[in-house]
């Protein structure tokens, strides 16, 4: 049973619900033990999903600046097989990209069978910064949540398991961060006077997630809001979800290879006896 539910659509959410410093009553070493252990899991579940080749995983990492998208990449997917693990990180997009659909640049880095891939940032700012500055006007964003459903619809429907992650910090938490990139060196390549600017505009942010989480949240494509502030809770959220919703695959992929190495050792055997 997950920490954090998943959000099916089935019931509309306020972000205001959700609290970014909540830790389900655990301590930091109790939450480190925990994620050790599933992280060990997804590398036997990674190896299973490559060997397979049947199924791919998307994991969607949304959240506003200083988040901790880049430190959730770091933490989860470090140990894993390099060959099969990949990043997407998603920028402004350039002229060429701006040239296509909105989804042309994402379509194109979706996961392959037997592989997982990660989006830093994502198809999801289409309809967040895009929203917040008027990039395009209303009535091409407002299209895009449909358009965002199918597409998803269609990853899905092709074997990708889909987990959208919003990384929820608090507007305090946000600002110690930000500070801490401004006080340590090691930070302060971090540094960025857009984020201060961006956190101007945090509540038009807020409400543009909160209709993210309500109109693109589905069953098979599901957010999950991740409390953030306790950066320790949140890698246990994000491995938790990941393993949990990889494991009904496990006994499939088994016997699948089974089946196949089976049928090789029949053939070496034949190969052998002709000899
Ligand atoms: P960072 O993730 O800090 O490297 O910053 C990437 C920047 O690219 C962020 O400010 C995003 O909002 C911006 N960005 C990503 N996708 C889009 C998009 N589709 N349209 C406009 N800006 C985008
Ligand atoms: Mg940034």
């Amino acid at each position: 049973m997950s920490i954090i539910k998943p959000l099916d659509g089935g019931k509309h959410v306020k972000l205001s619900d959700f609290d970014p410093g909540h830790h389900n009553g655990l301590d930091r070493e109790d939450a480190e033990a925990q994620s050790a252990k599933l992280l060990v899991e997804l590398g036997e579940l990674q190896e299973l999903l490559y060997a397979s080749q049947e199924t791919s995983v998307l994991i969607v990492l949304q959240g506003l600046d200083s988040a901790g998208k880049d430190g959730t990449i770091d933490h989860i997917f470090r140990g894993l097989n390099p060959q099969s693990c990949h990043v997407a990180s998603f920028k402004v997009p350039t002229p060429l990209e701006c040239n296509h659909d909105f989804l042309w640049r994402i379509h194109e880095a979706a996961p392959q069978k037997g592989t997982i891939k990660i989006f830093n940032r994502s198809h999801y700012e289409d309809v967040l910064v895009v929203r917040v500055h008027n990039i395009v006007p209303e009535k091409i964003w407002r299209k895009r949540y449909d358009e965002i459903n199918a597409f998803e619809r269609l990853l899905t429907d092709n074997g990708t398991i889909i987990l959208k992650f919003f990384l929820h910090i608090s507007k305090d938490e946000q600002k110690e961060r930000l500070l801490q990139r401004e006080a340590d060196p090691a930070k302060s390549w971090k540094l960025s006077v857009q984020d201060w600017k961006e956190r101007e505009l945090w509540d038009q942010y807020q409400a543009a997630y909160e209709d993210v989480l309500n109109i693109c949240s589905k069953p098979h494509a599901p957010w999950i809001v991740t409390p953030a502030n306790h950066k320790w809770f949140r890698n246990l959220v994000v491995a938790e979800a990941i393993v949990e919703s990889l494991q009904p695959y496990r006994n499939d992929w088994e016997k699948r290879l089974n089946a196949i190495g089976q049928k090789e050792k029949e053939l070496l055997a034949q190969m052998r006896q002709q000899k």
